[in-house]
């Protein structure tokens, strides 16, 4: 007999994302000298992008929003005055290696620094995970513990889902035998490039849990929705788990009232309420990502016209050392 656990699928399927910039931009057809005039391979923040996202990108196209929001551009090594590193200065909000306590009854739990894909407007590129210690959560567990105003808890990273399903239940059970604790909240971006995480492993994990869970996906675009994902967030939702989305506005992939309406369509004809639509964060290499809250608001206004009140995001954006998110609406 074979006892040599086999690797889950989803880490199988890992194993094709692109990370090399020249085998990427030979799948996807790009002549000599666009590859030149434009794109940067050695940039710190790597190349990291699923094959099934990489497969819904046009051909020797800059132009195209996933392209976009996956593949370093020469843009990013632009210093831009306000853009910085660290624009939240999360830091000042630790209270433990992994744990952040920004907002009143949360607290936020840096899981992992992986993710199924690098997305080249992440707040965190530049966050230091290295400085966290290693181990199973616990200097944040007994934290979470000790403070029993934490009712919730949100799962984040990196992305959650980067973890193995073995730390996910133990994390899980952890966090499930806190009385105080109410609820766990995921937000993950895995699922758009990796559907095949939502193992049955995964979802009998999500239902054994005695904490309401409310799952929060981040998805900016609706070329990043199709059949495999849809089905993969539909099994979530089946185990009665509410389901959300935010979005970050970027210029060149969302900004424009038809990309939004779209997505929104989809998302609200699943049942999946989209949540908030983000001001980009002033991370260093991202301005050509930003869009301008004048025209961020005209979009609120022209979606108010044309889609239910319940479809509407609250676009809004956060501010370093603020207990709560700015909501630009008001
Ligand atoms: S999935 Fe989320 S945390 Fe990971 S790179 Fe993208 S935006 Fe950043």
């Amino acid at each position: 007999m074979n006892l040599i656990k086999k690797p889950p699928v989803y880490r199988e399927i890992q194993k094709n994302n692109f990370t090399q910039l020249d085998k990427l931009l030979d799948f996807l057809e790009f002549d000599d000298a666009t590859k030149s005039s434009l794109l940067n391979s050695h940039y710190p923040f790597v190349l990291n992008l699923p094959m099934r996202l990489a497969q819904k990108i046009r051909k020797n196209s800059l132009n195209d929003p996933l392209f976009k929001q996956f593949v370093p551009t020469r843009s990013e090594l632009e210093k831009e005055e306000g853009f910085s590193k660290n624009p939240l200065e999360e830091d000042s909000f630790l209270c433990a290696p992994k744990l952040l306590q920004k907002y009143e009854g949360r607290a936020l739990l840096v899981t992992t620094s992986a993710c199924a894909m690098h997305c080249r407007y992440c707040f965190r590129k530049n966050y230091p995970y290295e400085k966290q210690t290693a181990g199973n959560f616990e200097i944040e567990i007994d934290r979470i513990e000790k403070d029993e105003s934490i009712q919730e808890v949100i799962l984040s990273g990196g992305d959650t889902l980067s973890l193995s399903n073995e730390s996910m239940r133990s994390l899980l059970h952890k966090l499930s035998d806190i009385p105080h604790v109410k609820l766990i909240r995921f937000h993950s971006r895995f699922i758009v490039g990796i559907p095949e995480r939502v193992d049955k492993e995964f979802l009998s994990i999500l239902e054994e849990s005695p904490k309401q869970i409310i799952f929060v996906t981040h998805i900016n675009h609706y070329l990043e929705l199709d059949d495999d994902v849809l089905h993969a967030l539909k099994s979530i939702q089946k185990l009665g788990i509410p389901m959300l989305n935010q979005s970050v506005l970027l210029q060149g992939v969302n900004d424009n009232l038809i990309t939004l309406k779209t997505l929104h369509e989809m998302l609200i004809y699943r049942g999946i309420i989209p949540y908030y639509l983000h001001q980009l964060d002033p991370v260093s290499g991202t301005k050509h990502f930003q869009v301008e809250k004048e025209k961020g608001l005209q979009l609120i206004e022209k979606l108010k016209a044309c889609q239910p009140g319940y479809s509407i995001p609250r676009y809004v954006e956060e501010l370093p050392h603020q207990k709560n998110k700015l909501d630009i609406t008001s």
